[in-house]
């Protein structure tokens, strides 16, 4: 299939044979070949006019937690409301260990035979901007086949939340009603991240829930006034982080939920903040990329490479300082002989 081809299956096409185009783009997208990469980037160029259109998701949390339940049970309520839903992840352990803690074929079993539907595994190699970028791109091929809520789901840890944040209009982080486990969030500065907080579970102890909800909230609040600068306009009308409980095995709550994601886009787009969220996103990508290409082409120099053996050596063994050897490698890369070292 050529990049036209591809498109055209996006963009025109329905049922089985936009899926296959679907998979061929994300599957170009993924590929290491120089080739490859040319054609998808190609093929992105084609696709961004039929883009952004989504509202695009980011749900986090523990393993355990209940992700796929929860995206199972919200998927298949938005369908009923006339939805069409595309799943991503990006899961962190993929890119340590080739394994995935995210990409067991069982889950949500109803929303993967749904036709409305479309749920695609975390890329399975390289570093976690690497994935993050491959989960951006198939994002955008979602979007332009027409899916109009896009969930991006990753697993707790860090480092994969603030990416899956800063790919997402809105980013939720799912809680277990136990009070251990909101303290976690915060120390690991999650909690300044996430729009809205979902205690799932709720089912199994009421009480435990909602003494999580009040004890999130006033966290909540605390961060709001004292971490977030950008929350200081009081005349504003903007969305508040929120909490919310549910019960995702027993679909309660699932509606609950969809109204305070609608409430949040609603406030965000009339005040403008969703528009510039997307801006700055689109900006950190480009410098991200821009980043990653020219620390290869760093690598690659062929005096970078003949330095560097010696001089990282150098550096362990405390004989010249990291910013001597920094600034040497730089100015061998520009061609410049290196400064003297003492
Ligand atoms: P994930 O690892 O975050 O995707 O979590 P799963 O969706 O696989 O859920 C982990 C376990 O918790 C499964 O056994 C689910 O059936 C269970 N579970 C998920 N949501 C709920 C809930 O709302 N109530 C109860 N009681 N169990 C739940």
């Amino acid at each position: 299939m050529t990049p036209e081809a591809i498109q055209r299956g996006i963009v025109g096409g329905d049922g089985p044979l936009q899926r296959r185009a679907m998979a061929k783009a994300i599957t170009l997208l993924e590929s290491t070949r120089a080739d490859h990469r040319a054609q998808a980037d190609e093929l992105l160029t084609q696709l961004l006019p039929h883009t952004g259109k989504a509202f695009r998701l980011g749900i986090s949390g523990v393993p355990g937690v209940g992700k796929s339940t929860f995206i199972e049970a919200l998927g298949l309520y938005l369908i009923g409301q006339g939805h069409r839903v595309a799943v991503l992840a990006v899961d962190p352990s993929s890119t340590v260990s080739g394994g995935s803690i995210l990409g067991d074929k069982t889950r949500m079993e109803h929303l993967s035979v749904n036709d409305r539907a479309y749920i695609r595994p975390s890329p399975s190699s390289g570093t976690l901007g690497g994935v993050a970028e491959k989960t951006r791109e198939a994002l955008l091929v979602c979007e332009a086949a027409g899916y109009d809520v896009v969930i991006i789901e990753t697993v707790g840890v860090g480092q994969s939340e603030t990416a899956v944040a800063g790919m997402t209009d809105m980013f939720v982080l799912m809680q277990l009603p136990n009070a251990g486990d909101d303290l976690q969030a915060i120390k690991k500065g999650v909690m300044e991240i996430a729009d809205l907080v979902v205690i799932n579970k709720a089912d199994i102890d009421k009480n435990a829930a909602t003494r999580a909800e009040a004890q999130i909230t006033s966290s909540l609040r605390l961060l709001g006034q004292h971490g977030n600068p950008e929350n200081a306009h009081h005349n504003e009308a903007q969305w508040h982080p929120k909490v919310v409980q549910i019960s995702a095995l027993l679909g309660q709550g699932v509606d609950g939920f969809w109204a305070a994601v609608t409430e949040y886009q609603r406030l965000q787009t009339a005040n403008g903040r969703l528009a510039q969220r997307r801006e700055k996103q689109a900006l950190a990508w480009m410098w991200e990329r821009i980043e990653a290409g020219l620390k290869l082409a760093f690598r690659q120099h062929p005096q970078v490479r003949a330095l560097l053996p010696q001089l990282q050596q150098d550096v362990v063994a405390g004989r010249i300082a990291a910013s001597t050897a920094a600034r040497n490698l730089l100015l061998a890369q520009s061609g410049q002989a290196p400064a003297a070292i003492e």
